[in-house]
């Protein structure tokens, strides 16, 4: 079996960490790098603690819009599943490498699989909205991450095969929480359920300068120290709209590492983000997130009374940080296990 595997940016990253060494323990995997995050602080580090082989393929294609991203990636993609001829392409989540790795091998007529298949927010303004269900209309291989996902492809119903596998993040976060660096705690200055931990970059919070300007007031409005690691992409939209200096009180650190942020996670009282990957880790770290979008693709962390949507609204914000935390965390996105059962479906599919 030859894979040819599509990532670009950091939460691919840690989601093909659940899969790579094991898929090249029973096949061959050509890995390819978009360079959609081509930053260090978003991409090698990763790379280093997540034992992620180095790519075969490194591009260079971050940066413009979402079209010419995709369209650039799509150039590149094209010659080089001609070149490699793979048995199938392996792509996740829901960035313009996804789109442009499951176009590309559509188009050339190699099957898709796609990691975190049936993930939905229901707002098509978010890039990453459209992202996923056109990825998942191209996929022979639609690998899901929890009963929800494989109900809504079935009522999509989608051309190719749903597999329930179970989340692949929680297998990454379930082997090295153990190994998590707490040492930024006091590198920073705070105390262990004392502070909460921010995280934020979407475009349709941080690329409007009204919205921007509400995101900091949450931000800075809220009754404990606030971590931020701060997305380069947001500190651009910050320094670009004058508001950087404006996070008064607010702990400004650098994008961390996996080690480093899940140490500043299991401190953390509560969490506050527009991040799915951060919404979920929330979740397996036991700790309550306060959601800075009014939509979320991981709906059952909601019903399960462990997230609440606030969008960008301070009272809400405040509310949510007052509610007692639930008493039951149940496995919402499966056992660990879910890397395996990826590569099972894959190795399946050839039979
Ligand atoms: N993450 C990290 N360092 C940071 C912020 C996030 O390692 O400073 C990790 C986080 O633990 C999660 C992933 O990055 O595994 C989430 O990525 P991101 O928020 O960029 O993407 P999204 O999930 O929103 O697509």
């Amino acid at each position: 079996m030859r894979v040819l595997t599509v990532v670009g940016n950091r939460p691919q990253f840690v989601k093909a960490a659940a899969v790579s060494s094991r898929l090249r323990s029973v096949g061959v995997e050509v890995l390819v790098h978009t360079g959609q995050h081509y930053d260090d602080a978003l991409s090698r580090v990763f790379f280093d603690e997540l034992a992620l082989p180095r790519p075969e393929y490194r591009f260079d294609l971050g940066g413009g819009s979402n079209t010419e991203q995709t369209a650039r990636m799509l150039s590149e993609l094209a010659p080089l599943l001609a070149s490699e001829a793979p048995d199938v392409v392996l792509v996740y989540g829901d960035t313009n490498s996804t789109l442009a790795g499951a176009l590309a091998a559509a188009q050339a007529g190699v099957p898709v699989a796609h990691v975190e298949a049936g993930m939905r927010s229901y707002d098509r303004r978010m890039p990453e909205e459209l992202n996923r269900v056109l990825t998942d209309h191209a996929s022979s291989l639609l690998l899901c991450s929890s009963p929800a996902a494989v109900a809504t492809l079935q009522a999509e119903q989608v051309v190719g095969e749903v597999v329930l596998v179970g989340d692949v993040m929680v297998d990454v976060f379930e082997l090295l929480a153990p190994r998590a660096d707490a040492s930024m705690l006091e590198q920073l200055g705070v105390t262990a359920g004392d502070y909460l931990l921010a995280t934020a970059h979407r475009a349709g919070n941080v690329d409007d300068p009204e919205r921007l300007r509400a995101l900091v007031e949450v931000l800075t409005g809220m009754p404990l120290p606030v971590v931020l690691p701060l997305h380069p992409r947001t500190r651009a939209r910050l320094t670009e709209a004058g508001l950087l200096d404006a996070l008064d009180g607010v702990i400004v650190a650098p994008p961390l590492g996996y080690l480093e942020f899940a140490g500043l996670l299991l401190g953390a009282r509560a969490v506050l983000t527009d991040s799915g990957g951060v919404q979920k880790e929330a979740y397996l770290a036991g700790k309550p997130c306060i959601t800075l979008r009014d939509t979320t693709e991981w709906r059952e962390t909601v019903e399960a009374g462990w997230n609440v949507l606030v969008d960008l609204d301070l009272p809400a914000a405040l509310d949510a940080l007052q509610r007692p935390a639930p008493s039951e965390r149940p496995p919402l996105y499966g056992d660990g296990r879910a890397g395996e059962r990826v590569v099972e479906a894959l190795v399946r599919m050839q039979g």
